[in-house]
């Protein structure tokens, strides 16, 4: 009930919040006391420091304290601007300060007030002053200094992440009163947890966290929030596990006299990896208790025939597997190389899309096709997510293979049958997962790796490209096309805009793809067939696009980043990709990964200005790394978790987002979430936490 918790009062309750300033905290999540209390900095600055005015010297940070002599504003106009001057001094000496076009300040700036400067010391006519520092009157009287606690200056300040013209100056004065409320929080972390893990009570967190004593408390008390998140992220997937235990899949039987005859009918030899992990899934197959694997992958590395084997065996068995890609491309994609490879077994495969339905051997419609899965005539049935989940009824289904989703709840599983036993899951995915990561979002899943690519495939020469080669680029493409390959181009997000329909990110995004797409058109390359492809088409318009790239009737292809992950275009030879330094390294690895797929040597070019730092060490790793999994790593190093996609789509919080490489804390929530359970598995003692889980439950189940 809100109202109920002081935590649950609306924003717009408080004095201190005008409604505009509630519309901008509305669209950073903020609506209530909670959620501006755990809107947290995501750094402090160290003004705690006061040095006396004679001791000022030239330095990108310094803070005073002292009492203004004189203060004036005058207008500059040759530069169209109001300079506010003033005077401050201390026992030690006097000092200017200059503040620019805030003309307003100097109703604050009286004579014999005191303040706090922090801020930078610059040379001026060769005069120390301060250009631009944050100030903080300290006294309104003549001469009493007050000791009121300071919270702009004179301490570690928090810095907030400032978004839609919220300043942290704002925000410091926002969030320190509603601070007096914290202690009548109740604090969802139980008492012998914060015991044991030794981690602060939530009303000291809280104010350390926004207004820390020490860096050491900051860090203490960020390492309980991230605790918090991270256990009730621990406490969801163990109760997952927990009930996915209880249940029963059908038991798979295994002939090895079988599997020899499927790897010999295929046009190839299965690599180390995949015959390893065809094998680990095999073994769990054959237990009545429901798989949980996740195959990983790199691009082209051969999941879906490891995948294929999985489901020959429980059709074998007369059982059916459903397969589920993201698009319809995919999953016409896929239904092409697999229905085949079963067709040899005389196992039907059917394909069920919103445009089509197929069946391995004939013609088919929707209605019949879904009749045949009903009655079992069809045992594996390749599909949309969506579309396999809502339409159809399986007879008997034991195995579910999903590719590049990485979520699937033991509830969607148990949806799918209307039988005791509950369906094997076998997830694919191609983003690479470094370990801790993998650890901590899919604790509960078992992993196959292939690391191992086909024999005889060739790496993707990458190269950074100035834009000064802009031109050679070009004209390379140009000679790929000429040779009969095709070739992406790949456009970021451009800078904020000022329209209204392009101030999203995907806004962005499109106005650029749309402009460069003219361009190439117009200039380049206007003897070759461009296609556009952004995220304002409609799925059908987009799939209609890929197939006419399919298809080879667009030559080049522009795109905004929705380019689709798995799509086997094997003729496309060339991915350009623009200002590569605005993208993740996974993003990047994706986009590269769309090349390659066939036999022809493929390329890959990065434009880009900025080649140094940390932008340049990671386009330099994409450059040299020669897999995937190298690369996970890699970027973990250089950028921190968040930038994966399979995290984003966990729906993790940021803090526990930023706390997926502490292996420590990683193991000590899992540690606390089993224990908590062991006693007490409902959580009934603990109904804030619980409360808390089924937020996050809510959360996760809305994306
Ligand atoms: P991904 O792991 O990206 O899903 P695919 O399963 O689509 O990759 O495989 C990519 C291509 O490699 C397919 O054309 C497939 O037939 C082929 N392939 C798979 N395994 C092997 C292998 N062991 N040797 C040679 N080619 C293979
Ligand atoms: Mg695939």
């Amino acid at each position: 009930m809100p109202g109920n918790n002081i935590f649950d009062i609306p924003i717009q309750n408080l004095k201190y919040f005008g409604e505009a300033a509630v519309k901008k905290l509305q669209k950073l999540k903020i609506k209530t006391i909670r959620d501006l209390l755990y809107h947290f900095p995501y750094r402090y600055e160290d003004f705690s420091n006061f040095i006396p005015i004679a001791d000022l010297k030239q330095t990108s940070q310094a803070t005073i304290r002292g009492t203004i002599l004189k203060a004036k504003n005058t207008r500059i106009f040759r530069r169209n601007m109001v300079l506010t001057e003033i005077i401050i001094e201390d026992d030690t000496g006097a000092i200017k300060s200059v503040w620019f076009n805030q003309p307003y300040l100097i109703n604050q700036f009286k004579p014999g007030r005191q303040l706090n400067l922090s801020g930078k010391v610059v040379l001026n006519k060769k005069q120390l002053c301060f250009s631009n520092p944050a100030y903080e009157i300290t006294s309104y009287g003549e001469n009493s200094y007050n000791k009121k606690e300071t919270l702009h200056t004179g301490r570690l300040v928090p810095v907030y992440p400032e978004t839609y013209g919220i300043t942290s100056r704002w925000l410091r004065l926002g969030i320190k009163p509603l601070l007096k409320f914290a202690s009548q929080i109740p604090d969802v972390l139980p008492e012998e947890i914060k015991k044991i893990h030794y981690l602060p009570n939530l009303s000291y967190a809280l104010s350390q966290i926004h207004f820390p004593q020490t860096l050491e408390k900051a860090q203490w008390a960020k390492r309980r929030f991230a605790f918090e998140e991270m256990l009730v992220l621990q406490l969801f997937m163990r109760l997952e596990r927990l009930k996915l235990q209880k249940q029963t899949a059908p038991e798979i039987k295994f002939d090895e006299k079988l599997a020899k005859k499927f790897v010999d009918s295929l046009p190839y030899k299965l690599t180390d990896d995949q015959k390893k992990s065809a094998w680990q899934i095999i073994q769990d197959l054959q237990k009545p208790l429901p798989m949980n694997r996740m195959l990983e992958g790199d691009v082209g590395s051969g999941k879906t025939v490891v995948a294929t084997m999985a489901a020959y065996f429980v059709a074998l068995n007369s059982y059916q597997t459903a397969f589920m890609a993201p698009t319809e491309i995919l999953s016409r994609q896929h239904f092409e190389k697999i229905s085949p490879l079963l067709k040899k077994f005389k196992i039907k495969s059917g394909l069920l899309t919103s445009s089509e339905a197929k069946i391995s051997d004939g013609k088919t419609t929707k209605k019949e096709l879904i009749k045949k899965v009903a009655e079992g005539e069809i045992l594996v049935i390749i599909g949309t997510h969506s579309l396999v989940q809502k339409n159809i009824k399986f007879k008997n289904l034991a195995l579910v293979i999903i590719d590049e989703q990485h979520r699937f709840g033991v509830g969607q599983r148990a949806a799918l049958t209307k039988h005791k036993t509950i369906p094997h899951l076998l997830s694919m995915t191609a983003t690479p997962i470094p370990r801790t990561l993998g650890l901590t979002i899919w604790g509960d899943l078992d992993l196959s790796l292939i690391k191992e690519m086909p024999k005889g495939r060739k790496n993707i020469i990458t190269k950074i490209v100035a834009p000064s080669k802009r031109e050679e680029t070009y004209e390379f493409i140009k000679s790929e096309i000429k040779k009969g390959y095709q070739g992406f181009v790949i456009c970021p997000l451009i800078e904020e805009s000022e329209k209204l329909s392009e101030r999203s990110p995907e806004g962005r995004e499109v106005k650029a793809a749309t402009k460069e797409y003219e361009r190439l058109k117009e200039k380049i390359f206007p003897n070759f067939k461009i296609g556009l492809l952004h995220g304002r088409l409609k799925a059908k318009e987009k799939e209609k696009i890929m197939t006419e790239f399919l298809n080879k009737n667009i030559d080049i292809l522009v795109s905004t980043s929705v380019i689709e992950v798995g799509i086997d275009i094997p003729n496309a030879t060339v991915i350009m990709i623009e200002g590569a330094d605005r993208f993740g390294l996974a993003s990047l690895y994706q986009f590269r990964g769309r090349v390659g797929r066939g036999e022809y040597q493929s390329y890959c070019f990065l434009l880009t200005d900025s080649v140094s730092g940390k932008t340049g060490a990671r386009l330099k790793a994409i450059e040299s790394a020669k897999s995937g999994f190298e690369l996970a790593e890699k970027d973990l190093e250089l950028r921190g978790p968040g930038d994966f996609t399979g995290v984003r789509q966990s729906g993790l919080p940021d803090l526990a987002m930023a706390s997926l490489t502490d292996l420590k804390l990683i193991l000590e929530t899992r540690e606390a979430a089993k224990g908590l359970l062991s006693v007490d598995p409902n959580l009934k003692k603990y109904p804030l936490l619980n409360s808390r889980l089924a937020e996050f439950k809510n959360r996760i189940h809305l994306e």
